[in-house]
């Protein structure tokens, strides 16, 4: 099954504090400032959207770190279901919730 979040990015200003968009702080991803576009994933932390090379993104590592880790995943996306129930279709959510009960009965 595919699950498709929407995260929308960000045009991040640390400087100016009236700015709509300030947020300061670090990238959950590689640890350095925010900066530029960045997407906030729910349970890990604003990540870079944008690279200066032709890298993956950190929004990108995390999305692939995920994957590895179905557990996770599962929760992340039970995040955003959360959070943004009306950007989800109820076959999305009922998915959700049938897994993440089937994996605490297991646990
Ligand atoms: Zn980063």
């Amino acid at each position: 099954m595919r699950i498709t979040l929407n995260l929308p990015d960000f045009t991040l200003d640390d400087l100016d504090v009236n700015d709509p968009h300030f947020n300061p702080g670090l990238c959950a991803g590689c640890g350095n400032e925010r900066w530029g576009q960045m997407a906030r994933l729910h349970g890990t932390g604003w990540l870079h959207t944008q690279t200066e090379e032709d890298e993956p993104t950190c929004l990108q590592k995390a999305l692939d770190n995920l994957q590895a880790n179905p557990l996770t995943a599962w929760h992340t996306i039970a995040l955003h279901i959360a959070k943004y129930p009306s950007r989800h279709d109820a076959s999305t959510i009922r998915a959700v919730l049938r897994h993440l009960t089937n994996t605490s009965q297991t646990n």
